[in-house]
């Protein structure tokens, strides 16, 4: 109890330092110095929140008020964790980088349901040069705590993963402190809170800070779209992690004045999506089943289409190229008479949501079903097509939905103060901070936010 307060006192103490230390920083002494970038994320925290005068995130609004923020930053089609973090670091969409799921959707041989597989290398899941490969291929230093999509990457020297592993130096240290166990790290999921899990990432990142001073250093929080899950946004639940998230924040801002470079730091402190509240869940594969498509051979199911679903969408796969002709028109047909069900694309149809098409990748479903406001999908094959369920956060709806609106501050060296934005896509996000650190990104085409930057 006594820890917890001394930390929150220290907190109090360090955003008066950050603050002035951020404000008074000249634009010569800045520019005249190596710069360093830390992109934080902080999963699922909607913009919306930020209209909030209550809102406890002393931190933040620190670093919004010697900096830059948007009313809300316009996330990628699907609003869903991995292809938006995806893009955040390298300024493409979903119809370049192909992740559509936080992970590989793999439509296994034997036509049994669809999976979602994590742990596959970054090289075979993201088709986009990144800003931790653009910046190792000109000799700058990164680190990664948590951030997504990035299994095996080469170009990260310092990490602390999602699924850590206690081969890596970080770990090793973090266990050579103290601070967790060689039996945690190899169990770290199982049993365990988020906001445990939280701690020991930021343990992890500001390790990494104070002791590497990465030139470009990515870090992804997670409590909070855990609790949103549950509890929903905007409840006292949400609250409590988005001021949890603001103590871990306020961490990485002290790792970088320990370590000497807060000076010449810029924080981008981000979300990937918003949330939105469900009360009714659809699930299309029910319906696949009642229309003949799936079949039930013993304990499992098989089937020539399947669905995978993503909170506030569904993607429809026909892994039978020939019958995708037949197949297509009659199930956007049906679905779209689904209540509930806002409207039906056709692959041709999604590309204009900024999705790939299926000529290019096995990632790109044949149809997404896009569900109304407090609708939302699972992947269940048994039950009502359509049931009622207590209120629980949902995101992954179409990226026009304001809700799903994220977060976009960025503070410090690189950042002039009090700039207020409107409406901005996180597209704009990999431009800016290849700017800052002198990167290449060519296949990023939207310009960076020149308007904030000193
Ligand atoms: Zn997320």
């Amino acid at each position: 109890m006594i820890k917890s307060v001394c930390r929150i006192g220290r907190c109090a103490l360090l955003l008066t330092i950050v603050a002035s230390d951020i404000t008074a920083q000249p634009a010569s002494d800045a520019s005249a110095r190596r710069p360093h970038v830390i992109i934080i994320t902080i999963d699922g925290f909607p913009a919306r929140a930020l209209k909030d005068p209550q809102l406890p995130m002393p931190t933040l609004r620190s670093l919004i008020s010697s900096g830059a923020v948007s009313s809300g930053m316009l996330p990628i089609n699907p609003t869903v964790t991995w292809p938006n973090h995806t893009t955040i670091i390298t300024g493409v969409n979903a119809s370049q980088h192909f992740v559509m799921a936080n992970g590989l959707i793999v439509l296994p041989p034997d036509g049994s349901a669809l999976k979602v597989e994590p742990w596959v290398d970054k090289d075979k899941l993201v088709h986009a040069r990144t800003l931790y490969d653009a910046a190792a291929e000109t000799g700058l230093t990164t680190g990664q705590v948590d951030w997504v999509a990035i299994y095996g990457a080469n170009n990260v020297r310092w990490q602390f993963a999602e699924k850590p592993d206690v081969n890596d130096d970080i770990p090793k240290e973090l266990i050579a402190r103290g601070l967790v166990t060689h039996d945690q790290i190899e169990h770290f999921s199982q049993n365990s809170s988020s906001a445990w899990r939280d701690q020991v990432w930021t343990d992890a990142a500001v390790d990494i800070i104070e002791k590497h001073s990465p030139d470009l250093m990515l870090f992804h929080l997670l409590a909070t779209d855990s609790i949103q899950h549950q509890y929903a946004p905007l409840t006292p639940a949400a609250y409590s992690a988005y001021a949890y998230a603001d103590l871990c924040l306020a961490r990485i801002v002290e790792a970088a004045r320990a370590a000497g470079t807060l000076d010449q730091t810029t924080f981008f402190i981000l979300s990937d999506h918003g949330f939105a509240t469900s009360t009714h869940t659809i699930s299309p594969n029910v319906a696949l089943i009642n229309q003949g498509l799936i079949q039930k051979k013993g304990d499992s199911y098989t089937g020539s289409a399947w669905v995978k679903a993503e909170g506030g969408v569904a993607e429809l796969f026909i892994r039978d190229a020939s019958r995708r002709a037949e197949l297509v028109p009659k199930l956007k047909a049906y679905f779209a008479t689904v209540a509930g069900i806002e409207h039906v694309y056709t692959n041709q149809e999604e590309l204009a949501l900024g999705l790939p098409a299926e000529a290019n990748t096995d990632q790109a479903p044949q149809l997404y079903l896009a569900a109304a406001p407090g609708y939302s999908f699972s992947d269940d094959t048994t039950g009502e097509l359509t049931r009622t369920n207590p209120p629980g956060g949902v995101h992954g709806y179409l990226n026009s939905m304001s809700d799903m609106e994220a977060l976009f501050v960025a503070s410090g060296a690189a950042i002039k103060p009090g700039i207020v934005l409107g409406p901005i896509p996180n597209l704009r996000v990999a431009p800016t901070v290849a700017k800052i650190l002198g990167l290449q990104l060519p296949d990023a085409k939207q310009p960076p936010l020149l308007e904030i930057l000193r």
